[in-house]
């Protein structure tokens, strides 16, 4: 495992923006320059595939043809471009298209001769500026912001290659791997990030929402971004693929519980507050873990902190930390019918076969009067016993009155919301409110990692990160 010896750019991410058939239209906002060296003045242009090569027409009159695509950069810093019509929200039900504008280059590419793909290729940081203002909101604590900027900076680098095949051990990769397995009756699936041909990453939620710079308009989120500047997580001197949810419920989970058999030692089973960690070894462990409602950073009913960390906030309840679920016969009918496209008659018990450290189910056996099914990891189980997911797989269930044998009904008691690994936000947000610094909150959810400044420094890591 080799470190470098030469000082490192500010990446460029190329951000897929938009894929389409028909003609898309474009608005330079100042200079631009192609590979050739012409100057293209602002204005507006649109851009139609022509086989393998793309032709673009100036409003102002004119046509070229570029074999391939077309590449351009801004000519100076406060050059835009305006890209009409981009889909965001893509198959929820806020889907819409918006004339969206973006700082750095604009590509378009011919694909496969009939589409066109239009890709911003901005600096890392100012992509990191935009893609925060999207996800926070402006009135974080600066040193939550500061600590997201860290992440997000380094799950980026950990996904994208040359990142991802120079600093991540070759033992645990990171990119889609999904097993289905039907046989038995088994099925046990795991979702993660699939990757882009043409790009690194897209400018949807299936990577990280980003719609350029007129996002852009929250000093503070800038200031954190530029306050951490370069920073990464790195541990054994590889830049940490830095997971973060929502809650989770007072202890946080290892990788290999929601995506695959691979771990990471600063993704690990840790309580999420002060003191020593209540080990889950049985069920009856963990039932007493999830039925009580232990002191931890993410256990609060504060509303401000709540909302704050969540802007798009319309949740009826605030209570993620421990929550209940009933689920009637009917309701499992048409969720294993819908979602599985099994039937195994009335459910008669529920039987938890493995779970994670922090009481996330990674396995679970519901056995039917007719058959039985077994479902995995984490995030299969929260999309198969619900409408619209669970909030997590954390949880113990109790059967309702039986009738001849067979319960009416059963109640999921359950704690956290998401997968529960690296940080939680809920917690680190308290922590925040609570003075803790970004470094601190960090050293809290990644135990072990260290901080680099990707820019500064020469990179000659042995066999651990620096102190945080
Ligand atoms: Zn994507
Ligand atoms: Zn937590």
């Amino acid at each position: 495992m080799g470190g470098w010896g030469m000082m490192i750019d500010e990446p460029r991410i190329r951000v897929g923006l938009v894929e389409r058939r028909g003609p898309l239209g474009f608005v330079l906002r100042g200079p631009f320059a192609d590979e050739q060296g012409r100057v293209w003045p602002a204005g507006d242009y649109s851009a139609l595939a022509a086989g393998a090569a793309v032709q673009v027409s100036a409003a102002a009159g004119g046509a070229d043809l570029f074999n391939i695509g077309l590449r351009l950069s801004p000519v100076s810093e406060a050059s835009t471009f305006v890209v009409r019509g981009v889909v965001i929200g893509i198959s929820f039900h806020w889907q819409q298209e918006q004339d969206q504008e973006f700082a750095g280059g604009l590509q378009i590419r011919a694909i496969a001769g009939e589409s066109l793909l239009a890709i911003n290729e901005v600096p890392l940081e100012t992509y990191l500026a935009s893609v925060i203002s999207s996800e926070m909101s402006s009135l974080s604590n600066p040193e939550l912001l500061r600590a997201h900027a860290i992440i997000s900076r380094s799950w980026l680098l950990a996904q994208i290659a040359p990142w991802r095949d120079q600093l991540l051990q070759p033992t645990a990769p990171t990119n889609l791997t999904s097993e289905a397995e039907t046989n038995g009756r088994r099925i046990v699936r795991w979702y993660d990030r699939e990757g882009h041909d043409h790009f690194d990453v897209c400018a949807d939620d299936h990577c990280q929402r980003y719609q350029g710079v007129t996002r852009i308009d929250l000093p503070v989120v800038t200031e954190a971004v530029c306050d951490t500047r370069g920073m990464a997580l790195v541990f054994d001197g590889q830049i940490c693929d830095a997971r973060f949810s929502k809650s989770c419920g007072g202890m946080t989970e290892r990788f290999s519980s929601a995506w695959q058999d691979a771990d990471y030692p600063y993704l690990s089973v840790a309580f999420d507050g002060l003191g020593s960690l209540p080990e889950l070894h049985s069920e009856d462990d963990a039932r007493r873990w999830i039925r009580q409602r232990p002191p931890a950073y993410c256990n609060t009913e504060d509303r401000e902190v709540l909302q704050r960390i969540l802007p798009s906030f319309d949740q009826p309840t605030t209570d993620f930390y421990r929550w209940q679920v009933r689920l009637s016969q009917e309701e499992l009918h048409y969720l294993l019918t819908s979602r599985l496209g099994i039937d195994p008659g009335s459910i008669l018990r529920f039987e938890p076969l493995r779970r994670g450290g922090s009481g996330r189910l990674i396995l679970l056996r519901l056995v039917g009067e007719r058959q039985s099914v077994t479902i995995g990891k984490e995030l299969e189980i929260r999309r198969v016993l619900s409408r619209t997911h669970l909030y997590s797989s954390a949880f113990v269930v109790e059967p309702g009155k039986a009738v001849d044998g067979i319960p009416e009904d059963f109640t999921l008691y359950g704690a956290g919301w998401g997968h529960g690994v690296g940080l939680c936000q809920i917690g680190a947000a308290v922590m925040a409110a609570r003075g803790f610094s970004f470094r601190q909150i960090l050293a809290h959810y990644y135990r072990g990692a260290g901080i680099i400044d990707l820019y500064r420094t020469s990179l000659r890591l042995s066999s651990s990160g620096d102190a945080t």
